[in-house]
């Protein structure tokens, strides 16, 4: 029988990359601190309640999804020609069982789309065009295009677009994806991802987020992952897999385990980026390779934490638990 005294944990991120405290006047850092933990805070409720792990990360993400400060849902970074594209993914750790779109416009809140993808259809990953034709058999919440889009993004386009050279320069350094993994009272590993991928992409460009062992796995015998950072490298190094398998074969601490993947294989390859982790026993790891990553948790003994610096007061460390 399922145990149901397992200790609860949950772990969110709003995205990693550059940033100094310079650059982020302090009303957007209030904003984005608040959206972080009421997002958290969200997640715990449901597994305080006895919810699914999987229920919790659907809403820590609803929220984040709303929150125009991140790069899912309302707020998605545009594309070259100045459209919002989501990607979103889920894995249920006790099944092996996922749901992914990708490329989707309309969808208030992508991460009900991958869900339904999960629990709905016989499919992994969904598209474009079909994905949306499905979600709208569920009757998914849907807004105007005009709806997810912000004057910030819409000036960060412009930047990147009038940058000399801009093709060549690669796109922003800041990644402000969303994600959550948690664990719930009967020991149940989940992760979920949701993104606008990359600012000025192209072609119908596909990063990590919505790739089932890139941007998110989980796996009841080792952990839950979610990603964020430059998609290519993170599908090319199955980053969040890695992690999970990482731990399978070498039985090393989550901490040890994601923090080598993210500061060793990702950093010498010159991929920017991190994740946040929990383990079986609910042990947190938000181990990152920039100067900052957007994210919260709130751990097995109750203790909430949100940070977005590496250097800070608020930042007690990047991989929490031995
Ligand atoms: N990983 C996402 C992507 O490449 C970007 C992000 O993390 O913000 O699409």
């Amino acid at each position: 029988m399922a145990q149901t005294d397992h200790p609860i944990a949950i772990a969110i991120h709003g995205g990693a990359g550059t940033i100094s405290r310079e650059a982020m006047s302090a009303e957007r850092e209030r904003d984005i601190r608040d959206a972080l933990e009421r997002a958290v805070q969200a997640g715990h409720a449901v597994l305080e309640a006895g919810g699914s792990s999987l229920d919790a990360v659907t809403a820590a993400i609803r929220i984040l999804e709303d929150a125009p400060q991140f790069n899912a849902g309302r707020g998605s970074v545009l594309t070259e020609a100045g459209r919002v594209e989501m990607d979103a993914s889920i894995m249920d750790g006790a099944t092996l069982n996922a749901g992914a779109v990708a490329s989707v416009t309309g969808l208030r809140h992508p991460i009900e789309a991958a869900r339904r993808v999960m629990s709905d259809s016989p499919h992994v990953m969904l598209i474009g065009e079909g994905a949306e034709a499905f979600a709208a058999e569920f009757d998914l919440e849907t807004e105007d295009p005009e709806w997810f889009i912000t004057d910030f993004r819409r000036e960060e386009l412009r930047r990147i677009q009038s940058a000399e050279q801009a093709r060549l320069s690669g796109p922003e350094p800041w990644y402000s994806t969303v994600g959550a993994v948690a664990i719930d009272r009967s020991g149940n590993l989940a992760a979920a991802t949701s993104t606008g991928g990359m600012s000025n992409k192209r072609w119908g460009r596909v990063g990590d987020s919505p790739i089932i062992g890139a941007g998110t796995y989980a796996n009841n015998q080792t952990c839950a992952v979610s990603a964020t950072g430059h998609g290519e490298f993170f599908i090319r190094y199955v980053v969040a897999y890695d992690i999970c398998a990482r731990m399978a074969y070498t039985a090393r601490p989550l901490a040890q385990t994601a923090d080598e993947v993210v500061n060793q294989v990702l950093a010498s390859a010159g991929a920017s980026g991190g994740v946040i982790a929990i383990d079986r026993q609910g042990r947190i790891a938000m181990p990152f390779n920039t100067s900052g990553m957007y994210r919260a948790a709130i751990h097995r003994d109750g203790r909430m934490e949100v940070a977005i610096y590496r250097d800070s007061e608020d930042a007690p460390t990047a991989a929490n638990e031995p």
